[in-house]
């Protein structure tokens, strides 16, 4: 069961999320992300303007703010008040230093900034801990590197090793499920072979509650949001969006990859290797059973979903022939993964490639191939303000005359 940071602002949240999980029979296993917002707090502190020591002070101070309001009020039993302050406090001493390393070092390493990162997942799962407690839970918070969680050591952008994971975290909690005790784990990162945090980027903890079902041979994973599920089309825009039952493993990837903001796009990879369902619920209406995402194999000519991705900058590389000169491409794309840019998407033609970058890498991605003197290139030229636009269906390609419709 894993619970994001929207749906963890205040003590309601959290008595809502307790209930859940406490209806819960079956073994389970719970995974946090950060507090709402944390994450975006420490990112912009690191890289505010004048970082100073002022600075430092004040994210930390709202930080202890939210985190110990809702600690006030989420559990009356002082021992566990206690217990989980001082955890707290343990948790902010170490973020405040390693706030304090980057300042006076005058450098921010991907290493450093991973770690400091991962602390609202470090900081979110002690206030989850006390409120199952509080309830009469018996349940024990865990770091995901300290169980195992292995990454192949991509700062950033890391990806779970999963034989390795599965081995470690076996050894780590199934005692722990076996005593009827629930534990509650950081989403968001792993550590790497060496040890260091490495985060599976922004929104990871779906991924990480993906990893950790597989690791466990989980029988399903839910994922709780404060929102309906898959839609089939984006509310704010369709007015009569319909909410999805189901989807397939694929259909879900690509909706995230292509914008829906509803879940991690590399959370399906490691459930559909042991075909573990995955159903996305809403925390406001339990009831409801929101989308279910597995293995579906009858296709239909239905359009399952329309999304969309506004972030988005075209970069089109001109040259005569170049969609028949073997090699461009290979070049072209080899360039830009040096400098760790993904591409989203490529479109080639005879005379252009065009690339679909995250606007952002846009201009970062120009200046890399416009030095790099390649023969068949005459002329790259950069678009902005792009949007994409995912129509996603399995039976799309299968059956004709979906596009035209
Ligand atoms: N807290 C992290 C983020 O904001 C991970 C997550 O929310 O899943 O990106
Ligand atoms: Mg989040």
């Amino acid at each position: 069961m894993k619970f994001g940071g929207s749906c963890l602002k205040n003590a309601d949240d959290f008595e809502r999320m307790a209930s859940i999980i406490e209806k819960e029979e079956d073994k389970k296993v719970v995974v946090i992300s950060g507090i709402n917002g944390v994450t975006d707090i420490l990112l912009n502190s690191l890289y505010s303007e004048d970082y100073n020591a002022e600075v430092i002070q004040k994210s930390i101070e709202s930080l202890k703010n939210m985190h110990f309001k809702i600690l006030r009020e989420i559990t009356e039993d002082t021992h566990i008040y206690r217990e989980t302050q001082n955890i707290l406090n343990s948790k902010f001493t170490v973020l405040e230093r390693l706030l304090y390393g980057v300042y006076y070092v005058g450098e921010l390493t991907e290493k450093t900034k991973d770690l400091i990162l991962s602390y609202g997942e470090r900081l979110s799962v002690p206030l989850v801990v006390a409120k199952l407690k509080s309830r009469g839970l018996e349940s024990e918070g865990f770091e995901a590197d300290k169980i195992g969680i292995v990454t192949d050591g991509f700062f950033g952008n890391a990806t779970a090793n999963l034989q390795e994971t599965e081995r470690n975290v076996k050894l780590a909690l199934l005692p722990v499920l076996r005593n009827g005790c629930t534990p509650v784990i950081t989403g968001f990162f792993g550590r790497d072979y060496e040890g260091r945090t490495t985060l599976f980027g922004r929104n990871g903890s779906d991924y990480s509650a993906a990893v950790l079902a597989y690791a466990l041979d989980a029988d399903m994973v839910e994922i709780w949001k404060d929102v309906n599920g898959f839609m089939s089309a984006d509310p704010k825009i369709v007015k009569n969006a319909k909410p999805i039952q189901q989807l397939s493993y694929e259909e879900a990837a690509e909706l995230a990859y292509f914008g829906a903001r509803i879940l991690h796009p590399r959370a399906v990879e490691p459930l559909k290797i042991k075909g573990i369902p995955l159903r996305i619920r809403d925390i406001y209406h339990p009831e409801r059973e929101g989308t279910l995402i597995h293995h579906i194999s009858e296709k239909n000519w239905n359009i399952k979903s329309v999304t969309y991705e506004n972030n988005i900058g075209c970069l089109k590389i001109h040259g005569a022939g170049v969609g028949s000169k073997m090699g461009v491409l290979g070049e072209i794309t080899r360039y830009i993964s040096e400098h760790r840019i993904n591409i989203k998407s490529v479109i080639t033609a005879q005379t252009c490639i065009t690339l679909l970058l995250n606007s952002e890498d846009l201009d970062r991605s120009y200046k890399i191939l416009s030095s790099k003197n390649m023969r068949t290139i005459e002329r790259i030229e950069k678009l902005r303000e792009i949007s994409l636009i995912g129509i996603v269906g399995e039976g799309i390609l299968e059956y004709p005359g979906i596009a035209a419709r």
